[in-house]
């Protein structure tokens, strides 16, 4: 059985996507941050996974730390035998304006949504160059292609993101394996119930099917990227935005 490993997998996008592959036939290593309220929410997601007739293991790391995120790997590789897609989700804000930033909020967000994805490619790349097949999915934002006020470090951290998909396509492309990138756009999350009901309407102003977008609705081409069906996609950003930008 085909193994996924899903960073950031305690709830929203990366919750949907570890159920959406569990469904698909995959055993799933659900990643949650250290925090004991992580790992509660964590192991019900394993459940829900599992009443798939999967395997489902939770691992407790904290992306942003090299040293978690090998030990993390070499666990998943011991209990579950591979890593055959790998889903860098984990992702935090810390919204200012730049004027109000600090050195900290640029570094905090940086180090997990961006290092995280570099520890995790170092760890996990070198297992599917053995296994000579490999999906790479990296969740990056349209903040990372357009831009968004109040998310300087936000947006650098996704723009990063895509420049390491298409680099790592070109890296590990004859070792068949792909990396490529979501795109989300608006999503009913934990991540964007802070906003107020104000800036969420008008942030629909600019989406072309006027809702916002379902966590399932980036599983779903999560999905189609780790399957075989994708098996000549590779260094591409694929928006899920409901329309933001044509
Ligand atoms: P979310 O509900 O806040 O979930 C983020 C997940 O990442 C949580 O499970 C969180 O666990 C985990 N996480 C945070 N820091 C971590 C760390 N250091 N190590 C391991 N796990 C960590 O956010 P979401 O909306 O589902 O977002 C998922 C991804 O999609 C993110 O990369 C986000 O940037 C991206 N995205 C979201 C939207 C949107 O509209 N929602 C739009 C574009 C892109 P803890 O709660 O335990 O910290």
């Amino acid at each position: 059985m085909a193994v996924a490993l899903i960073t950031g997998a305690s709830q929203g996008i990366g919750a949907a996507i570890a159920k959406r592959l569990a469904k698909d036939g995959f055993d799933v290593a659900i990643n949650h941050s250290p925090k004991e309220s992580s790992k509660e929410k964590a192991l019900a997601v394993a459940e829900e996974c599992k009443a798939f007739g999967v395997r489902a293991v939770c691992c407790a790391a904290d992306v942003s730390k090299m040293a978690d995120c090998e030990e993390m790997v070499k666990a998943v590789k011991e209990q579950l035998g591979s890593i055959d897609a790998l889903v860098n989700n984990a992702g935090i804000t810390i919204d200012k304006l730049l004027a109000r930033m600090t050195e900290e909020d640029y570094d905090a967000v940086i180090a997990v949504n961006q290092k995280s994805i570099f520890n995790m490619l170092k760890n996990v790349c070198p297992v599917m160059m053995k296994q000579k097949h490999g999906r790479i999915v990296n969740i990056t934002s349209v903040a990372g292609l357009y831009g968004n006020p109040g998310q300087v470090n936000y947006s650098a951290s996704k723009a990063a993101i895509i420049g390491m998909t298409k680099t790592i396509a070109k890296e590990y492309g004859r070792k068949n394996i792909t990396c490529n990138a979501v795109a989300p756009g608006f999503i009913n999350t934990p991540m964007t119930e802070a906003l107020s009901d104000e800036v969420k309407t008008k942030l629909l102003d600019n989406v072309a099917l006027k809702r916002y977008g379902k966590p399932e609705e980036i599983a779903g081409v999560v999905s189609f990227l780790v399957s075989e069906d994708s098996s000549y996609v590779t260094g591409q950003v694929i928006e899920v935005s409901g329309g933001i930008s044509m």
